[in-house]
């Protein structure tokens, strides 16, 4: 069975209005760990069954031929189960204000340590199950059974995920169609000329999101509960629990990535809608139909997996609102916890809510940015993908916020002021040169853009050569890893612990820098080649 794109939006009760495709690659993408490993290659490779896809009714490349990524089967089950560790570590770092390695033996072998002492009176002589619990929430009173506590968290980020469900479901939403997809039974290196249609409300998600948590949150005034008032949500639970709500996600994470492999395999005609209006079955993307299950369930398997009736986007949905939305609220949560035990915000704590909200928020704005993206166009949507989205991005971008509720460096007024110039600088650059590219791709004539140079390649498609972009090649990198340096500052120079996101996203930026590179040469050929002697600096002008 077909549905038509239009037909399925029609059934909808939400208001709709059609929109055209974005014309501009993205202002802002979110991607977990994956991005930073593997594509040393492009997808245009000989030995994938198409330039970016295959259908599920095509056989999978064999495995001596297949161009794998990522260190192959191997290196994907390596970072499979090494990610997951580098999280609940940090997390519970995070929350002690440092790297205590006898913690790890603590858990494992029990004997109590002095560095883990508080944990360690409470679960010496329990089960590993129950110091596992503990590990993941000190703070978890003596009488509080932990595995209580546990399914308490499994229970909440799952109506965290349906919440948001709720929204992307009945909220106003534009329609946007999205790229072209690859066309479905091969033809090397084509396009078809279908689209997929996406929801976009993630916008509206976020300020519906953020009046129920400060002002809409219900609850009894009264045992008898008769009345019904509305105030603030109690937050500040998700702090005590920080690792241990990472620790449910990453399982759900686990369950989602499994639940979507398993699905690539199943022949859906409700949910797939294939070229002509015939299902031939999910479309794959090309760099997770190897055939080898370890590797493909960490790739991802089915490039656009969708569920009810073809209008929910797992990937689309993942990349934006859970996680990333999730990581507000917890930074919120932090604050909230901060208040609560000093009675007052410090200014690191405030700042870096404002500099992190305003990075989600902007992300959200130009929500429709996004499908032009790699992660959307290209990348499979598999465990990488989901653990990055859910897991990776609101658990390891918060470690700032969770830090400084009580290692708070208390900086003084002008090194704040230093380091809101540091932000400032990033964000001028960051939008500065995604807004320029945008602006350029979407009309080159405009009159924001129309005084550029640019070098008309072969292509089609014009490359600028001057303004943000014949800066360096990559500074809307630059700006974005500036912005991201100036939140970990906040948090002083004590511990190293928060400055993992600007180690971390160091070497996720080089990584993507050089597979767009590899990408955009074999994208534009010679005409790469001649803009990199125009801009021959990748990050900064003069330097690098
Ligand atoms: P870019 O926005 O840099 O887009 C790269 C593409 O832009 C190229 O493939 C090419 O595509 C086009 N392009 C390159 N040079 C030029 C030029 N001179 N003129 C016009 N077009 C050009 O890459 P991303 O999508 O990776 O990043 C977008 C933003 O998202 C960045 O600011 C990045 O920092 C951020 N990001 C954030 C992450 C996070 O976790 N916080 C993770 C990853 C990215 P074409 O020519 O086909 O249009």
């Amino acid at each position: 069975m077909r549905l038509n794109p239009n037909d399925r939006f029609a059934k909808h009760p939400t208001p709709i209005e059609r929109h055209p495709p974005p014309s501009s690659s993205s202002s802002s993408s979110f991607r977990g760990p994956g991005a930073m490993v593997g594509k040393g290659k492009s997808e245009g490779s000989e030995s994938r069954p198409t330039s970016s896809s295959a259908s599920a009714s095509s056989t999978s490349t064999s495995a001596s031929t297949f161009e794998y990524e990522f260190g192959g089967p191997i290196g994907a089950f390596l970072t499979l189960i090494s990610l997951p560790i580098i999280i609940l570590l940090l997390t519970h770092w995070t929350s002690k204000g440092g790297i205590f390695w006898g913690d790890i033996i603590d858990l494992l072998v029990g004997p109590p340590s002095p560095s883990y002492s508080s944990t360690v009176t409470k679960s010496s002589s329990s089960s590993f199950k129950t110091r596992f619990a503990y590990f993941l929430c000190p703070a978890c009173d003596d009488h509080d059974e932990p595995m209580i506590e546990l399914m308490k968290c499994a229970l909440v980020v799952l109506s965290w995920f349906i919440f948001q469900v709720i929204l992307e479901r009945v909220l106003p939403c534009e329609l946007v169609e999205g790229a072209p997809l690859p066309r479905h039974q091969g033809g090397e290196g084509e396009e078809s000329t279908r689209r997929l249609t996406y929801r976009i409300n993630g916008h509206l998600a976020f300020w519906i999101t953020l009046l129920l948590l400060d002002v809409g949150w219900p609850s009894w005034t009264d045992l008898t509960r008769t009345v019904l008032t509305f105030g603030r949500a109690p937050l500040t639970w998700l702090c005590d629990r920080y690792a241990m709500l990472a620790f449910v996600t990453i399982v759900y994470a686990i369950f989602l990535s499994t639940y979507l492999y398993a699905k690539s395999f199943v022949r859906d005609d409700i949910n797939d809608e294939g070229e002509g209006g015939k299902s031939a079955g999910p479309l794959l993307a090309a760099g997770g139909n190897s055939g080898n299950h370890v590797y493909d369930y960490f790739m991802g398997r089915e490039l656009n997996p969708r569920s009810l009736g073809g209008t929910f986007d797992w990937k689309e949905f993942c990349e934006l609102r859970p996680g990333l939305i999730g990581w507000m609220v917890l930074n919120m949560a932090m604050l909230m916890r901060q208040r609560e035990r000093l009675g007052y915000v410090t200014g690191s704590m405030m700042l870096v809510n404002i500099f992190q909200g305003a990075y989600v928020w902007d992300a959200l704005y130009q929500e429709r940015a996004i499908l032009t993206t790699m992660d959307i166009t290209t990348d499979g949507f598999g465990y990488m993908l989901v653990f990055g989205d859910l897991a990776w991005v609101p658990f390891t971008y918060s470690l700032q916020a969770r830090y400084l509720v009580d290692h708070d460096p208390l900086l003084s007024w002008p090194a704040l002021a230093a380091i809101v110039a540091v932000n400032a600088t990033g964000y001028l650059i960051f939008r500065g040169a995604n807004g320029q590219k945008d602006a350029f791709r979407r009309d080159p004539d405009s009159a924001e853009v129309s005084h550029l140079t640019y070098l008309r390649t072969k292509r089609g498609t014009r490359l600028l050569t001057s303004g943000w972009w014949g800066l360096a090649r990559k500074i809307n990198y630059t700006g974005d890893w500036i912005m991201g340096l100036s939140w970990c500052m906040l948090c002083g120079f004590d511990s190293v612990v928060p400055y993992f996101y600007a180690i971390y996203f160091a070497i996720l930026l080089v990584h993507r820098s050089v597979r767009d590179d590899h990408m955009c040469r074999e994208k534009y050929g010679d005409d790469w080649d001649k803009y990199r002697s125009i801009v021959p600096y990748r990050f900064i002008p003069g330097i690098i």
